[in-house]
């Protein structure tokens, strides 16, 4: 295009940049746009991928008016799904493109994948002499069907160029196949479960909410191995009778392919993955069918939210309370609430389960605004683990060691039995901390306020926050002592080595997420214990979601206590969760079994509700002390980060963002204070935390905030987490 053709109007393209506004451009004659067309635009030097929005852009001159480049051969993003962008952005306070970037992230599916090349037999055309091998093709083909040349060559067991001899004389003639579905479609009526009087209730009720255009959100409270998924099926199955796509989240998706086979057992097809370990063409076929409605079913990470869905009408959110589901970085979102925000927007129901829900999504049932549904005992004559703390001030591990007697005597009878044991902990690597016996000395990383994880298997020392490691030295760098450098306290690597000296001839699995081999590995480890290929695991938390081992009785905790003293408002509340969430996996197939918790504070509620099985009293405690305090649900929190090159940079703008903060009755600011993780990866910083009411408006408290503070400027960055998790 030249640059004085006519232009027949402009348009607002939202373009994947840190911006806060759509940015204009020309559409040129003759090219057709509408909301929603995905389009090339040039940016700068460069042409990204935009979205045409609606309203107005950025009002631009018109000589810099540039204009669209091209048009994608994509169906258009819904209007929903642009609502549901403008609102995630606007409630986290990120830059709108910034969100739609991450409905842009595969742009090799902006134009449809090229057709395969087929072929297919002309009818009455015969080849001028017959060979045994041509009359093998001819016969496969006979069908009428598009074969692929490489497809029918090996169906009729001959080389390609028997073929290519074949279409030379016009046997075959060229046609073009679509490219293949992910996924074959799913069939509601495939494999119904018969369900338990408790479970068809529960699934009746699910039914009829999915059946209707209502937004709505049930949460299926139900203990671990009571039946969650095979109820809310019910509902995908209402949804797909109604024509609707799913969505349904999972934490770790990539890590519980048994999901993937449970539901093709309902459904006879599986769902198509969306996940961070997915092939690029994967991905891109995935995005690409979602937009198309060609694929129904999504199982998903949180990032599947922002799938182009063109009839989203049912989502799942499973394990609704993990924390995987809140992101950090860049927009800082949970899809467990942007996913009942955009069933909102869509007016369709919202299904939340859990064995051990978030306190806000018990308060919202208390408060009637979400329906709760109880399934309160296990599916057959599972039972749950019988429960008890182990006081280690009382049953002290040998010197040197971190099991207690008690549970070792456990794991002997259970190996014993032929039955598989579980150690959980949930830390990485083999030393969280290594000193020098000599001089004292510490190890700490160069570039973050945190000490290195000693990995013993790689021989590194390791820092969790930046990667930043270095090979573990023979002596003390401060004092050169030999020798004399001690590991202080267990990772999972260590458990493991007592445990290989403890039980020699078991067979043991360590697993933990940053093992070599990848997903892939974590896997195959994964499958080899649900069929009892292993007596003994240890484990991070990647073994306590979702997955179903038959012949675990036991599980011991090996650090009860770990997540509770972080000045974290959820400790309590996250704590109970991991250990109900973790004991949960024993005991699943109905033979007896067991839970035993090491814990230095065997009094506190967290270790009673545990082992009482009082999870109501823990939650009734939790939500008192909450409202008390003011804190979510009952009142709003912000958390500003303010990093910078140097820590003067970091403390004085953090100092001015504060003075800027408006006079507000509803809303009060704290800090700034230098973060408890004051360096991370060469970078300082300090935290401010903004505490509202309920009905404050925190996100416009921030904008006139950030607007009467000084520009970030030089290496100052400032992350504004809307609802935080993470207090470090
Ligand atoms: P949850 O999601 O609550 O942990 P699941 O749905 O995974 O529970 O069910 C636990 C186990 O019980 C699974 O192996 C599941 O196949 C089985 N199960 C539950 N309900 C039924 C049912 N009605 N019929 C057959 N198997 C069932
Ligand atoms: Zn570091």
């Amino acid at each position: 295009m030249t640059k004085d053709s006519p232009m027949s109007s402009v348009v607002p393209v939202m373009v994947p940049m840190p911006a806060e506004r759509p940015y204009s451009y020309a559409v040129p004659e003759g090219m057709r746009v509408e909301p929603g067309s995905i389009v090339r635009v040039p940016l700068g030097p460069r042409e990204v991928a935009g979205i045409v929005w609606d309203g107005s852009g950025e009002a631009v001159a018109a000589k810099k008016l540039r204009a669209i480049a091209g048009v994608f051969d994509c169906p258009p993003i819904p209007e929903e799904m642009r609502r549901f962008v403008d609102w995630v952005a606007s409630y986290t306070l990120s830059p709108p493109g910034m969100v739609a970037r991450m409905l842009l992230r595969a742009p090799a599916a902006f134009d449809p994948e090229p057709p395969t090349e087929g072929l297919r037999l002309v009818e009455g055309m015969g080849p001028d002499r017959l060979t045994a091998a041509r009359e093998r093709v001819l016969e496969m083909a006979a069908d009428g069907q598009a074969w692929t040349k490489a497809g029918l060559a090996h169906a009729a067991g001959v080389s390609a160029s028997v073929i290519e001899g074949l279409r030379s004389q016009g046997v075959f003639e060229t046609v073009s196949i679509p490219p293949r579905p992910v996924v074959a479609l799913p069939d509601p009526t495939f494999g119904r479960a018969t369900l338990t009087d408790g479970q068809a209730e529960a699934a009746a009720r699910l039914r009829e909410k999915a059946g209707t255009d209502v937004f709505s959100v049930t949460l299926i409270d139900g203990v671990t191995g009571s039946g969650k998924t095979e109820v809310y099926f019910e509902a995908v199955a209402a949804a797909l009778e109604r024509g609707k796509q799913v969505l349904i989240l999972i934490p770790e998706i990539a890590l519980t392919q048994a999901f993937l086979e449970r539901f093709h057992d309902r459904f006879g097809a599986k769902p198509a993955e969306w996940h961070s370990d997915l092939a690029p063409k994967k991905r891109e076929r995935v995005w690409r069918q979602v937009a198309e409605g060609q694929l129904r079913v999504v199982a998903g990470a949180r990032s599947a939210l922002f799938l182009p869905f063109r009839e989203l009408g049912l989502i799942v959110i499973d394990e609704e309370h993990d924390p995987a589901y809140k992101q950090e970085d860049r927009v800082f979102y949970n899809a467990r609430d942007m996913g009942v925000v955009r069933g909102h927007i869509g007016g369709f129901p919202v299904v939340l389960a859990s064995a051990t829900p978030s306190l806000e999504s018990r308060v919202n049932a208390n408060q009637a605004r979400y329906e709760r549904i109880v399934l309160s005992s296990r599916f057959a004559d599972a039972a749950l683990p019988d429960l008890a703390t182990i006081d280690m001030r009382k049953a002290a591990p040998e010197r040197g060691g971190f099991l207690s007697p008690v549970l070792i005597e456990e794991m002997k009878k259970t190996l014993a039995r032929g039955e598989q044991s579980l150690l959980f902990l949930n830390r990485r690597g083999y030393a969280p901390l290594t000193l020098c016996r000599v001089c004292g000395h510490r190890f700490q990383c160069p570039d973050c306020s945190s000490w290195l994880v000693e990995h013993r298997f790689r021989r590194q020392l390791v820092c969790h926050h930046c990667g930043y490691n270095e090979p573990r030295p023979e002596a003390c760098p401060e004092c050169g002592t030999l020798d004399h450098l001690v590991a202080c306290g267990p990772g999972v690597e260590r458990i493991t080595e007592e445990v290989d000296q403890l039980f020699p001839d078991a067979r043991t699995i360590m697993l933990s997420s940053d093992m070599m081999g990848g997903v892939k590995r974590l896997r195959l480890e994964l499958e080899a214990i649900a069929k009892g290929e292993a007596d003994i695991i240890i484990g991070t938390q990647l073994v306590a979601k979702g997955h179903n081992f038959p012949g675990m009785t036991l599980v011991g905790v090996i650090d009860a206590d770990l997540g509770l003293a972080n000045g974290d408002p959820r400790a309590a509340e996250r704590t109970f969760q991991l250990l109900a969430q973790v004991t949960g996996r024993a005991g699943r197939t109905g033979r007896k079994s067991l839970g035993l918790l090491q814990t230095y504070q065997p009094e506190h509620p967290v270790m009673r509700a545990i082992v009482t099985g009082d999870a109501e009293a823990f939650y009734e405690r939790e939500t008192a002390e909450r409202e008390r305090a003011g804190l979510p649900p009952f009142g709003r929190l912000a958390g500003i980060i303010v990093s910078a090159a140097t820590r003067q940079e970091a403390e004085s703008h953090a100092r001015a963002l504060r003075r800027a903060a408006p006079r507000a009755d509803e809303v009060d600011v704290l800090g700034p204070a230098e973060a408890p993780l004051a360096l991370v990866a060469g970078r300082h910083r300090f935290r401010l935390l903004v505490h509202g009411t309920r009905r404050a408006d925190i996100q416009g408290f921030l904008r006139d905030m950030i607007k009467a503070g000084p520009r970030p400027r030089g290496s100052v960055r400032v992350q504004v987490d809307i609802d935080p998790q993470s207090f470090l």
